[in-house]
């Protein structure tokens, strides 16, 4: 019987964006031993807790396992075909009758790139709106935006490599030894090694991070472009910046410093906006000034605000100033959030983006999409981000939405607006693993989607590494793969170009796009992003795909592992977050993961060990905080927001200033209690990016 068992599959990690290589074993009882895979150059055979308990959280209770419609007495479960029938006909209607613009997609960083391909070929190309928009603009939207204004494009220079070869790592709004645990071990085995390597991090918690920490600088929320514009005054006083590269390959320098040297030029000055001690900030910018060999890693602190692209702009800028960007060991480096935040990226799953990282609102680009797709139309201009989205929902104006793959009624910022929102909703078609969540909740219909293990494709990593993820269980209940559902929807809705039979085939035509007219002869647009050596690999090829990071050329056939980039400095004025805190208000809310848990738990929540390092939701507050709101720890607590408010317990985690609350971001309202704090978070969002305010909401804390 044993020998009858599928061999070890290699798969990619289904939660961060550290993308850690998976061995799945299927055993003779039918579970599934789950472990690191040495070949995989992410992760190298390690695996944290989280990936260890991937196996644990394969059982379909609680599963969503076939199709199901809303009608007068609740959900009934219905076939494919009338599922199917009912969601092509309801976007049909409405798009009819009150044009493109009044239908949508929300999708997921959990989609693998080619689900994300159909379904933004479907709305951009076929339905002719860019109405699609992804929990990734929650998650690091911002770091897009800072990329695309620095580089022209959205890339990440470096790669994980650079970590081991630098002398100084910058960690900046990054619990990574919570969220990235893989590359936190990494780096602290770098420490371990080489213990003159300084480690800096530039938190307003004391996080589980800080234990590598030389230097820990507790920054006020919101106050990273004064710090990083402190450091660029700092650096060009002390005449570290690099003159030939600045010459031949940036651009901007002079206006970026100008604005930098109007409030930061003063360490002094920078301490007390940042409300930390002076000799910090000196260290922190002599240690900079002194190492060439320096990686800035940085992730939701500096995405989630309402300046997150100023703050990765005010970041990058330091390594262009010093030429420290796309060399062995150093330069900036954003952590994404999701095992797919990038692939989504590439394939243009923003609502302001194009695919193949091409720009909406550039003709060529969209004329060169349009063409390749064939398509009968192609979207004009950028759709709703988000936070838009929902409210356009709320207003009428979007009257059809499709959620695949996430959980807006726990994640969304101000949640109980997305709860009036999908409530107002003609048609809400959610797609999910799950039968019962707080989005589900809202949806008229429910179709069954695969998960992790049961799926194929592909994910891109932080270090631009697309890897494959691969099937190693059968597809449960009636399931159906995401680009299956969306093509058989597209082409119900009768519309061509959606007869894939199988993922490979997608992916050839995301790799075809990539390369078609690439290059700089006529008719071409020059994209840095490339997968012309990935074309054509057929069925057997694809499957064996090794991870490979892009661009793939002809001239580099086995990917890229840094890219050689100058860019624009640009000049980013420091601003405060969009809500003070006010007498009504006075703490600065702060939201983000415990170690052990994903997201809205709808996978974490199922493996027990899991459940035992955070067991419940809680407000982390300094004790005398505690005192003088006249709460205790271990009592419950309602911590209240001008959006919303929840009750948890309240715990002194250590780690946290005077004035400032921090809240788990994984309970939902399915809990005893609601405990969605995304309730309470503003709908402040950045200007650029579109990227809503996690880290900090003025809140009051109250005995319950
Ligand atoms: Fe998965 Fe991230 Fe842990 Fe790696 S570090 S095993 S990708 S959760």
């Amino acid at each position: 019987k044993l020998s009858t068992l599928p061999l070890a599959v290699r798969t990619t990690c289904a939660y961060c964006g550290v993308g850690c290589g998976v061995q799945a074993t299927p055993q003779a009882d039918g579970g599934i031993v789950v472990g690191g895979d040495a070949t995989h150059p992410a992760n190298l055979g390690k695996l944290c807790v989280k990936g260890s308990a991937l196996g644990e959280t394969l059982g379909l209770e609680g599963r969503l396992l076939h199709p199901q419609l809303r009608g007068e007495d609740g959900l009934r479960q219905a076939s494919w075909d009338e599922a199917l029938g009912r969601v092509a006909a309801g976007f049909s209607d409405i798009i009819a009758r009150h044009g493109p613009g009044s239908v949508a997609l929300y999708v997921s960083g959990q989609l693998l790139t080619e689900d994300y391909y159909v379904a933004n070929k479907l709305m951009k190309g076929y339905i002719g709106s860019a109405n699609i928009d992804t929990n990734s603009r929650l998650c690091m939207s911002s770091s897009v935006a800072g990329h695309k204004r620095a580089f022209g494009a959205d890339i990440v220079p470096g790669c994980y490599e650079d970590f081991d070869l630098a002398d100084m790592v910058v960690l900046a709004g990054s619990n990574a030894a919570w969220c990235h645990p893989v590359l936190f071990q990494r780096i602290a085995r770098l420490k371990e090694r080489r213990p003159e390597v300084m480690v800096v991090v530039i938190d307003p918690r004391r996080t589980a991070t800080c234990e590598i920490a030389d230097l820990h600088l507790p920054i006020a929320a919101g106050t990273d472009v004064w710090l990083f514009n402190g450091l660029l005054s700092h650096l060009a006083r002390e005449g570290v910046m690099d003159g030939a590269f600045v010459a031949a390959r940036t651009t901007g320098l002079a206006a970026a410093l100008a604005v930098a040297n109007v409030d930061c030029a003063d360490p002094l000055e920078v301490a007390r906006v940042c409300r930390i001690e002076p000799s910090k900030v000196r260290a922190f910018y002599r240690a900079f000034a002194a190492t060439p060999k320096v990686v800035t890693a940085y992730s939701q602190g500096v995405n989630q605000s309402s300046a997150g692209t100023d703050k990765v702009n005010s970041i990058i800028n330091c390594h262009l100033a010093t030429g420290r960007i796309g060399k062995p060991g150093m330069g900036p480096f954003s952590l994404t959030g999701q095992p797919n935040a990038m692939g989504g990226r590439e394939v243009g799953g923003l609502a302001n983006m194009l695919a193949a990282h091409m720009e909406l609102d550039n003709p060529e680009h969209a004329e060169l999409v349009q063409g390749f797709w064939k398509s009968p139309r192609i979207a004009a201009r950028a759709g709703l981000k988000a936070v838009d989205l929902f409210q356009a929902i709320e207003a009428g104006k979007v009257k059809a939405v499709w959620v695949i793959g996430t959980n807006p009624m726990v994640s969304m910022p101000d949640a109980n607006q997305v709860q009036r929102a999908l409530g107002k909703c003609e048609l809400v078609v959610v797609s999910d693993i799950m039968a019962s969540t707080d989005t589900t909740a809202f949806a008229h219909v429910l179709l069954p989607a695969l998960g992790w293990g049961e799926k194929d494709g592909t994910v891109t990593n932080s270090e631009r590494c697309i890897s494959r993820q691969r099937a190693f269980l059968p597809a449960p209940g009636e399931a159906r793969a995401d680009w299956k559902i969306l093509c058989q929807v597209a082409q119900r809705m009768g519309f061509g170009g959606f007869d894939f039979r199988a993922a490979h085939e997608i992916f050839d035509e995301h790799a075809r796009l990539s390369s078609w007219r690439n290059g700089t002869g006529a008719g071409c647009v020059k994209r840095v992003f490339n997968l012309e050596g990935l074309t054509g690999l057929g069925e057997r090829n694809y499957d064996t795909l090794d991870p490979v990071q892009w661009p793939v050329t002809q001239g580099a056939a086995l990917g890229t592992r840094r890219i050689e980039c100058g860019g624009r400095l640009v000049p980013t004025a420091p601003r405060a977050p969009v809500h003070a805190a006010s007498p009504d208000y006075p703490l600065s809310l702060n939201t983000g993961r415990v170690r052990d848990q994903w997201h809205t738990m709808t996978r974490t929540g199922k493996a027990p060990r899991l459940a035992g390092h955070v067991t419940e939701p809680f407000i982390d507050m300094h004790p005398h905080d505690a005192l003088l709101y006249g709460v205790r720890e271990g009592e419950l607590a309602r911590v209240s927001s001008a959006w919303g408010a929840m009750v948890a317990r309240v715990q002194h985690g250590g780690g946290i200033a005077r004035g400032a609350v921090f809240v788990p971001i994984h309970w939902n309202g399915q809990t005893a209690s609601d405990a969605r704090v995304g309730a309470l978070v503003s709908p402040a969002v950045d200007p650029v990016s579109g990227e809503p305010e996690f880290k900090h909401t003025p809140v009051t804390v109250e005995h319950f």
